[in-house]
């Protein structure tokens, strides 16, 4: 998977591992995008963030 504006490699595949190069992901609703190391354009990668984090530490601050 490639960057659509510098053409950049976003996400390499090597045989069944895929390897995501960007250090910096945003998650904003259903949407994952990863920043373009080299043109710095945000993508939209098929990755979902699991949100039972953010459930778990609702739970601890309802209950204090
Ligand atoms: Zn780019």
């Amino acid at each position: 998977m490639r960057c659509p504006v510098c053409r950049n490699m976003i996400i390499s595949t090597d045989g069944n591992k895929q390897k995501l190069r960007s250090r910096i992901i945003i998650f904003s609703h259903h949407k994952a995008m990863a920043k373009c190391q080299t043109c710095k354009t945000d993508v939209e990668v098929p990755i979902r963030f699991n949100r039972s984090y953010e459930l778990t530490n609702n739970n601890i601050l309802r209950a204090s």
